[in-house]
């Protein structure tokens, strides 16, 4: 319940642009616009603390794409589509990456793998689909050799998971997911910025001034909204298409060796494991039940946190009963119905723009929506076609092309 004060601190007078949801996709858009167009006064409204559903307890690989994930998008929705949501990820891995000044504790530079094994084997014809795969880095801006395949597990790694072969990218980042988030809160009210937390919005309704915001016994108004809250979008916009689906993760105490660095990935990107420090984190088996997972509610079950934790131990060689678990978690991603690029779209006359629906991969993709985002909110207000200065510059890119 707000009092005068709180009320005269968030919304002193209409705001400008009220944003639904900090996540990365909500917090890229409130920095982008106070960036640039600071008199502006922008909002952003959490029904939890900052990107708590999901960006700030995610896993935390900022990654491109694993080999058999890209070969089965390329198969499903062609070349040129896989090509344009690489270049996406691509430009807002750099963004993020930007914004995030490279801080230590939040971020740190890692490679990724693909393995695989006897339960997973390595497709047909691998060496052409990474020559592909390597056409497609590089027509989207992306660093060339980035897929690389080897024989033999690289040094210290546990030898039994690798029966056949691996595929090294040539560059993938870890993040500290939560202290991201609350990078990105820092960046946005350093620049002005306000955010509203523990503050659901109910309902919007439109009238030629502007959007009325609903939330609990207070009416906001604005004079656009932005809709950045991802899988819970179609609470407020049932027309819009989009799933929430859980995933969980699991993270070990701190072991005495850790057999592996960097992030793994396997089962066409549906299971995933890193290291964090001396510990390791291990995430997906939604496979295992699809329909029980397709769900907004938070919560771990025992079969999937089994299938992880074993998962886990025959990546390593390490015994379950030696992998002492330290928490489990899960949270909720947004799916839209073709599994890859997200909504984006302007409504209600330039009055609310919806950008989610991130498909699982919005650490590197959220980012670049949220700009695309702004870019149309002032579009729409200013009557005149925007694009916006890309700020950062992929890691590996070389100096020439920055
Ligand atoms: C366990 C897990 C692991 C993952 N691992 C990775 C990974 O390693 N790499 C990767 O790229 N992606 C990963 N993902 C997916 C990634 O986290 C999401 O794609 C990304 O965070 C989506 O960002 P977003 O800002 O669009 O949405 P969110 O982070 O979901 O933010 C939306 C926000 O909207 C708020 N909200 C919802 N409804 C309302 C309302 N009515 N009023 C106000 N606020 C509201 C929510 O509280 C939420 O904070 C993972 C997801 C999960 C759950």
């Amino acid at each position: 319940m707000f009092t005068f004060w709180d009320r005269d601190l968030l919304f002193p007078r209409p705001c400008d642009v009220v944003i639904i949801g900090g996540g990365f996709t909500g917090m890229s858009a409130a920095i982008t616009i106070k960036r640039y167009r600071p008199s502006w006064h922008v909002v952003v409204v959490e029904s939890e603390a900052t990107g708590t559903l999901a960006s700030s307890r995610n896993a935390g690989f900022i990654c491109l794409g694993s080999p058999t994930e890209l070969m089965r998008d390329i198969q499903n929705h062609g070349l040129p589509v896989v090509e344009e949501l690489l270049q996406w990820k691509i430009q807002g891995a750099s963004i993020l990456l930007h914004y995030l000044k490279k801080t230590k504790l939040i971020y740190a530079k890692s490679v990724g793998y693909e393995i695989f094994s006897s339960e997973t084997p390595e497709p047909e014809g691998l060496d052409d689909h990474l020559n592909t795969l390597n056409g497609l880095m590089r027509a989207a801006g992306g660093p060339v050799p980035y897929y690389m395949r080897f024989m033999q597990a690289p040094k210290g790694w546990y030898p039994g998971v690798h029966q056949s072969s691996w595929v090294k990218m040539n560059w993938e980042g870890q993040l500290h997911p939560a202290a991201a988030v609350a990078q990105l809160r820092l960046q946005f009210q350093n620049l002005g910025g306000v955010i509203s937390t523990h503050q659901p919005v109910d309902s919007l309704a439109f009238d030629p001034s502007g959007v009325f915001l609903q939330s609990q016994s207070e009416t906001l108004r604005a004079r656009q909204v932005l809709l950045a809250s991802n899988a819970f979008v179609p609470r407020l916009m049932p027309d819009i298409k989009i799933d929430a689906h859980r995933a969980q993760v699991m993270i070990t105490e701190p072991l005495g060796k850790i057999p592996f660095r960097g992030n793994v990935h396997f089962r066409e990107g549906y299971m995933y494991a890193r290291d964090v420090g001396q510990r390791l984190l291990i995430g997906g088996g939604r496979f295992l039940d699809f329909e029980g997972e397709k769900t907004d509610q938070l919560g771990t079950t025992n079969g999937i946190q089994a299938y992880l934790t074993d998962q886990l131990s025959m990546l390593t060689g390490i015994p379950v009963e030696d992998l002492p678990v330290a928490d489990q978690w899960s949270g909720i991603m947004g799916f839209t119905p073709a599994r890859l690029a997200p909504i984006l779209e302007v409504k209600n006359q330039g009055m609310l723009v919806v950008a989610a629906g991130m498909n699982g991969m919005g650490t590197a993709l959220g980012p670049y929506i949220g700009k695309k985002a702004a870019e149309l909110l002032i579009q729409e207000r200013e009557g005149r076609s925007i694009h916006l200065p890309q700020p950062g510059f992929f890691p590996l890119t070389p100096k020439k092309r920055r």
